[in-house]
């Protein structure tokens, strides 16, 4: 569900007309509607309502502070992967004891600082980093609540470069090894075995896969609660979303045509999973990012140039790969709209960045309303892995982003300067 949405012929995010947002601060522009968060946040709480849980959103997917708030006022949990991560949340002002510090390749820095910080849970994805998390509590004179991230080895279909629970995968320690691992961690003096976390991809559409490995997972879990006294289950994240015909016109006609195109509803995962989940009598962790975040942001775009060349059109537009990289790295689909509807012939185009790679494009030989030079466009359901991926190839500034609420906007984080860019370098004292 989402809350962008034509008005006559102009787009809405809430009640702001996006294109008086272009014109005030500027182009490329991320936009994030509060409710739309907090909507989705709201729905997947509801829909879990009836086991103990605790929604842990993914930092990765979309760290703004103004993000990471809206979510920390609703009761949120975190999902982080670094100490940069951690830092955010507290200075958001979320609670690090909700906090589970995820990640295959934490330093000891990391391990300290949230043994400080007394997070939750720190989700161990091998045996070298619990003896080192040991080590580091047994220093603090301490003891480090710990999970060990369960590989379950269920097949997923989606991209090839976010399926994370295959044993072709670097994440997480084998189904097969676990109980060896966790009598082993229960040996080390400093660990508190505190619960069990799986994760098996993203963007999975389908409720098939959590299923699966839940099932899959259920005997396991049985068994180490009773040998170790776990505490909870993480099932993880990888809700998808929808990324194509995003636009309609109302909530429950979202949710209508999500559920008509088979796509994963918090309804369908709960009733798939509560009657599994239910008797272990366990706290459920969740870890959604893209489900929160995905459909709660549009990136906006300016029209640069036309250009015909005979064979194709390519729509030149002032944002970049460097600005939302999810195309070329995913082979991403992103719907592509003009802020203001014109009654108008369609158009076959490449909507293309310009930055210098054959990889610089948002999408190939797509049907379009005619645009021209100055007309803005959105690329919606850009809210998750958009800006976060974001990087100053080219010596492209970091664009802005604006959170709305209802009829207020605000700059919740400004356009970098251009010599931001460059001001960490330094020229080498031989050279000077
Ligand atoms: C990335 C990640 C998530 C969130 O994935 P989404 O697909 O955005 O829901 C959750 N848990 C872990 C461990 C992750 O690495």
């Amino acid at each position: 569900m989402h809350q962008f949405h034509y008005r006559g012929d102009r787009l809405y995010c809430e009640a702001v007309r996006l294109e008086s947002l272009a014109k005030r601060f500027g182009t490329p522009l991320y936009v994030y509607s509060h409710r739309t968060l907090v909507n989705h946040f709201q729905k997947l709480g509801r829909a879990m309502a009836p086991v103990d849980h605790l929604i842990c959103y993914a930092v990765k997917s979309n760290s703004n502070q103004s993000v990471l708030r809206t979510l920390a006022n609703l009761g949120s949990g975190f999902d982080i992967v670094s100490e940069g991560e951690l830092h955010r949340v507290i200075q958001a002002g979320g609670d690090p004891r909700k906090c589970v510090f995820a990640g295959a390749g934490k330093t000891a820095a990391e391990i300290e600082f949230a043994l400080r910080q007394k997070v939750y849970c720190l989700n161990a994805e091998s045996e070298p980093e619990l003896e080192r998390i040991n080590r580091i509590a047994a220093r603090r004179k301490t003891i480090a609540p710990v999970a060990v991230r369960v590989n379950p080895n269920v097949a997923v279909d989606t991209h090839a470069k976010i399926t994370t629970g295959t044993y072709e995968d670097k994440f997480g320690i084998a189904f097969d090894l676990i109980e060896g691992v966790y009598a082993r961690a229960a040996k080390l003096k400093h660990l508190r075995l505190r619960g069990v976390q799986m994760h098996i991809g993203s963007q999975i559409t389908k409720t098939g896969p959590f299923e699966n490995a839940v099932r899959k997972m259920l005997p396991l879990v049985r068994r180490l609660t009773e040998r170790h006294g776990l505490e909870f289950f993480s099932i993880g994240g990888g809700l998808g979303i929808l990324y194509q015909f995003a636009l309609v016109s109302g909530p429950a006609q979202w949710w209508r045509s999500a559920a008509a195109r088979g796509i994963i509803t918090p309804a369908a995962y709960a009733a798939r999973l509560l009657p599994l989940l239910k008797p272990l009598g366990l706290r459920i962790l969740l870890e959604p990012g893209r489900f929160i975040s995905g459909n709660s942001g549009v990136l906006i775009t300016r029209v640069e140039y036309v250009k015909r060349t005979g064979r194709k059109n390519f729509v030149i537009v002032d944002a970049a790969m460097n600005d939302l990289i999810r195309p070329a790295f995913y082979d991403a689909y992103h719907e592509i709209v003009p802020l203001t509807r014109r009654r108008s012939r369609m158009m076959k185009a490449d909507v293309v960045g310009g930055v210098c790679e054959s990889g610089d494009f948002f999408c190939k030989d797509r049907l379009l309303p005619h645009v021209a030079e100055g007309d803005y466009l959105a690329l919606m359901s850009a809210g998750a892995y958009g800006f976060v991926m974001a990087s100053n190839y080219n010596s492209r500034a970091l664009t802005a982003e604006v959170l709305v609420r209802d009829r207020q906007a605000a700059l919740v984080r400004e356009r970098q300067p251009l010599k931001e860019i460059w001001a960490g370098e330094r020229i080498a004292p031989w050279l000077q």
